[in-house]
């Protein structure tokens, strides 16, 4: 560990005085949620001397559905996470209830993913990755909260300032910084990186119910028929039951309402939604663990540019969920290990226009991802999904055909192997190709 005392050093914001002390390391990622715990983790392996810097102390909630498709299942394989110790339940697909209609539709066995999913609550599953990170030799520092960027002259990036409790203001110094503090974003904000206010915002809510009946489930089970309270309409998303295995259910939903609708409440359609469930099933307030309690996705890319002087953004401080399903711990974890790569790249190289460069290659390399794919989804959330949610895609003629419905069910989660394999992969690849790329900002 690298531990100084700075005479470099800003004052403090708030008390005037010059931070106390001053720990350094190559890289500082700020966040120990999937997208900065992979991060560290990946830089760790890569021999980077990596700083894991977190607000909370673990374990702690964080509000999710804490369902993992077989992207995420990837990069937990990618890690070495023990997916089969106790603990992860294991999902085989989706069930999707719409109308009178329940199909089940299994992950699909591709050459590029596992066949299964998985449901952890995040109360464990972050404090498993951060551990994760640690062991492979990230230094974590928890109840640790970043307050600002810290930056020399030019503008550019030299680390953070941060608060603990009980103890004087402190800078932390590293050439780059990864932001990785969620929805917040607000080491972004503060470099001016504001979200793009033309794309609509999404919530969520989830409730743990004990439910012994369906926490056992082999599929992760989505309403698509839910309405907005006391209306006719439907609601623009989707409602979710997922098993987690230990006698409990997360049971949430999100929605994507178009501007003109004006925003829906979230909890009256919880409990309009749950009421039509069976009695059996348990999911009513008697049964119920812990508050309704809500949060923002950042969808779609809504945060540009993901690389700017010094600092990197990674999952939802970059705006990374999928606005095809509303999934984001999969982005950001894959983001998390393409920040590292590109981090530990820079770090190998000269300090200047070289390092600059492979720096400038993360958000190159995340648009060549998902860029296509992001554009196609945003345009499907406002077009059809933020005005009438799924009941368009999933109609009688969809339901009723096994082919469309694995194919629906593979565009919504980004599912194909490249180069195709099969009939499905080359319409999803053909119609993802034909979206013309977006163009990468720079600042
Ligand atoms: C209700 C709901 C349900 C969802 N369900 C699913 C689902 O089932 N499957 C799925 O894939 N995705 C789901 N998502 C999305 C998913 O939760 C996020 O996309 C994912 O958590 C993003 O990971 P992240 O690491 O970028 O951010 P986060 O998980 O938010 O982690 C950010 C971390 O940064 C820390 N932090 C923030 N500010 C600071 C600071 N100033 N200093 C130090 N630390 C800081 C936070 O404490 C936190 O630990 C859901 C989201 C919601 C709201």
């Amino acid at each position: 560990m690298r531990e100084t005392t700075s005479d470099r050093s800003s004052p403090d914001e708030r008390s005037g005085r010059p931070p106390a002390s001053t720990e350094e390391a190559d890289v500082i990622v700020v966040g120990a949620g999937p997208a900065g715990s992979s991060a560290a983790f990946h830089l760790a392996q890569a021999g980077v001397d990596v700083l894991l810097m977190e607000k909370s102390r673990f374990p702690r909630e964080k509000v999710c559905g804490d369902g993992l498709t077989p992207r995420a299942v990837y990069q937990l394989i990618r890690m070495g996470v023990d997916i089969k110790a106790p603990g992860w339940m294991r999902s085989r697909g989706m069930r999707w209830v719409a109308g009178d209609h329940r199909v089940h539709i299994d992950w699909p066995g591709l050459g590029r993913y596992p066949d299964f999913g998985l449901s952890r609550s995040r109360h464990d599953f972050d404090d498993i990755l951060a551990r994760h990170a640690v062991a492979a030799g990230a230094r974590l520092r928890d109840g640790v909260k970043v307050t600002r960027p810290e930056t020399d002259r030019a503008g550019r990036v030299t680390g953070v300032g941060a608060v603990t409790e009980g103890q004087e203001p402190a800078v932390y110094r590293a050439p780059i910084v990864i932001a990785a503090d969620g929805a917040s974003a607000r080491l972004a904000l503060a470099l001016g990186l504001e979200r793009d206010r033309n794309r609509q915002i999404a919530t969520a809510a989830r409730r743990y119910y004990h439910s012994p009946e369906r926490s056992e489930e082999e599929y992760l089970e989505l309403w698509a028929d839910l309405r907005f309270p006391g209306s006719d309409r439907y609601l623009p998303g989707y409602g979710w039951i997922f098993p987690m295995g230990d006698g409990r259910v997360n049971v949430g939903l999100g929605a994507l309402p178009h501007r003109r609708y004006g925003t829906a409440d979230l909890r009256a359609a919880l409990d309009q939604w749950l009421a039509r469930t069976p009695h059996g099933w348990g999911l009513r307030e008697e049964n119920a663990e812990g508050p309704v309690r809500s949060a923002a996705l950042p969808l779609g890319f809504n945060r540009h540019p993901l690389y700017t002087r010094g600092l990197l953004l990674v999952g939802d401080s970059g705006g990374m969920i999928s606005p095809w399903n509303g999934e984001g711990i999969a982005q950001a974890m894959e983001a998390g290990e393409v920040a590292a790569e590109n981090a530990a790249l820079a770090l190998a190289l000269p300090q200047g226009p070289r390092r600059e460069r492979a720096l400038h290659n993360y958000p190159v390399e995340m648009n060549r991802r998902w860029g296509r794919y992001y554009r196609l989804g945003n345009a499907a959330a406002d077009l059809v999904f933020s005005r009438s949610g799924f009941q368009p895609v999933l109609n009688r003629y969809v339901m009723g055909s096994p082919f469309l419905l694995r194919m629906l069910a593979r565009l919504l989660s980004n599912l194909t192997d490249q180069p195709s394999r099969d009939a499905i992969d080359h319409v999803l690849n053909t119609v993802v190709r034909l979206v013309p790329a977006p163009q990468v900002r720079r600042r």
